[in-house]
């Protein structure tokens, strides 16, 4: 039978809710089979054709569904690999309603958002613990108490604690004890005033995680408990830490798996979060202590105004620092402003290594062929992902190939020589909704090649997102002027990886997938490793 912990979120949004449902997920992980869902109150089907400004990277899964950057978070922490089925959206569950709506499953009745939405959303979480599996399945309810849109959700795990009893649902309420300048004191009220929230829809937590920039007092943990009706030993603090990793430890170290195990009715394995817990140390006294060394990784693309939007690509240089023992400083570099004039070897001074993300549409394009092309002519150590391999395909060509006009059709569809095409099953797709190559795909690894070696296998499974691909027409002038292709698709048609042999470059490496989706703090992603390794030896010799 499984086990339910509801995650909501009081006061404000950004608080990290996906972080503290990843971390518990992170404890409990060792010891029982967990599972995760996401609730999101937007209408969007799914999120897949939202601007990554407005919503943070999207996040793929390995049946390609396009999802919330929270996915990220259950994959590195959990190790949870989610399904489509687990983001849920009110876009997907009023679809799903209103097509049972126009077959006539309703009978006859008036359909009405309780009970039919609401069982439409239980239905779904009890279909998710079973096809996982899971002994625990954690729901992270997004926005914040008291929005309208994520009411529904409200009702429907009210609804869900009734049906399976109170010994088998837990309510972790995340909140925010603000110290307002000034007055220097932990303020409670905000948090009693979201707890008033969800008690007048039936909600009545069973844990409380306050953010704040400090620990909470004994005092204030007590009135908290006292004026939100919990154990006092179930208010914890999510004190602001350096590194999103030091979490479950935090809640470790506070008492948490007792409050779980005492709810639950669980027995929790301690051990299991051991090696964790020591990578996340060392990242984070890398970050803050300055002392180590330190190399610059610039992501160069078109997306830097948010943070988020790289979400992934940066998760994936921290895990390389903690095993790599180095402090990555990650440095957003705007491609558009070399369009605009700026100097190449301006916009990429002090840098060791160079990324240059994902992406879409000709706006930093350019300027990305530019910093390849310096990368590469100045033996900077590269890494391409997506449209970074395309682009770097383009360089190649326009440089080395005397294809001078080379480009993706994407950018220019006019171009003579026409590098980058759409795939072929992409040429009669019309919506933009979920209809990209998308999830997992295999690629099979050159013999020899760096990435061969750097994945320690002769094939990889990566996650994709993109239209268009290298064109075969242009595979053999690509190889005969020294590029290697050291990926594959199975079907020989679909180049995966590319590469610069060892001794043109120190590394000069690049993939149509999207690796980073998959990188672990236990287990950084491959490509990522041998890059931040590069950057290390050029910043610091081979030792
Ligand atoms: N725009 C490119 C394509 O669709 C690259 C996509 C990406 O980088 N995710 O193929």
């Amino acid at each position: 039978m499984t086990k339910f912990i509801v995650v909501t979120g009081g006061v404000i949004s950004g608080l990290g809710k996906g972080v503290l449902t990843a971390s518990i997920g992170k404890i409990l992980a060792p010891s029982y089979k967990c599972a995760a869902v996401k609730c999101d109150g937007y209408l969007n089907v799914d999120p897949g054709t939202m601007n990554p400004i407005e919503h943070g990277e999207v996040y793929v899964l390995d049946d390609g569904t396009e999802c919330d950057m929270d996915f990220g978070h259950y994959y590195r922490f959990m190790g949870f690999s989610a399904k489509k089925s687990s983001n849920l959206t009110m876009g997907k569950i009023f679809q799903a309603i209103l097509d049972k709506e126009r077959k006539g499953e309703f009978l006859g009745k008036t359909v009405q958002y309780v009970p039919h939405v609401t069982d439409e959303i239980k239905q779904r979480f009890y279909k998710i613990a079973k096809d996982e599996a899971a002994d625990v399945l954690l729901i992270e309810i997004g926005g914040t108490v008291g929005d309208l849109e994520n009411g529904l959700y409200l009702e429907a795990v009210r609804e869900l604690a009734w049906e399976q009893g109170r010994d088998n649902v837990m309510f972790v309420h995340l909140s925010y004890v603000p110290i307002p300048t000034g007055v220097h004191e932990q303020k409670s009220k905000p948090t009693q005033l979201s707890m008033k929230l969800l008690n007048e829809i039936g909600i009545w937590p069973d844990a409380i995680v306050c953010r704040c920039s400090e620990y909470l007092t004994e005092k204030v943990k007590n009135k908290i408990a006292l004026f939100c009706n919990v154990d006092e030993g179930s208010v914890f603090t999510g004190v602001d830490v350096s590194s999103v990793y030091l979490i479950p430890g935090e809640l470790e170290k506070q008492g948490f798996i007792k409050t779980l195990e005492k709810k639950l009715h669980l027995k929790i394995n301690p051990a299991g979060l051991e090696k964790w817990n020591s990578l996340a140390r060392k990242m984070a006294e890398l970050k803050c202590d300055g002392k180590g060394k330190t190399i610059s990784i610039g992501i160069c693309g078109k997306y830097t105004a948010l943070g988020d939007s790289y979400a992934s690509v940066v998760e994936a240089l921290y895990h390389c620092s903690a095993n790599l023992d180095v402090n990555v400083c990650v440095k957003m570099i705007d491609t558009e402003e070399i369009e605009k004039g700026k100097k190449v070897s301006d916009a990429v001074k002090g840098l060791d290594g160079v990324i240059v993300p994902g992406g879409f549409g000709t706006r930093g394009w350019e300027g990305k062929i530019k910093v390849i092309e310096y990368a590469r002519k100045k033996e900077i150590p590269f890494l391409g992902i997506c449209l970074g391999l395309q682009a770097a395909v383009c360089e190649f060509a326009r440089n080395e190939c005397g294809l001078l006009d080379a480009n993706s059709t994407e950018m220019n569809p006019d171009a003579n020589a026409k590098l980058i095409t759409l795939m072929d099953e992409q040429r009669n797709v019309v919506d933009k909704g979920g209809t990209m190559r998308l999830g997992s795909y295999e690629a099979n690894l050159a013999k020899g090649s760096i990435v061969a070696g750097l994945y320690k296998a002769d094939n990889a499974f990566e996650r994709h997102r993109h239209r268009y691909e290298v064109n075969p027409n242009y595979h053999a002038v690509l190889l005969e002027k020294g590029l290697v292709l050291s990926g594959m698709s199975p079907n020989k048609t679909l180049v995966e990886f590319i590469e610069l042999p060892k001794n043109k470059h120190p590394y000069f490496v690049a993939t149509q997938a999207h690796p980073e989706l998959k990188s672990k703090l236990e287990a950084p992603a491959p490509t990522f490793y041998g890059l931040v390794k590069a950057a290390k030896e050029k910043a610091f010799g081979k030792k």
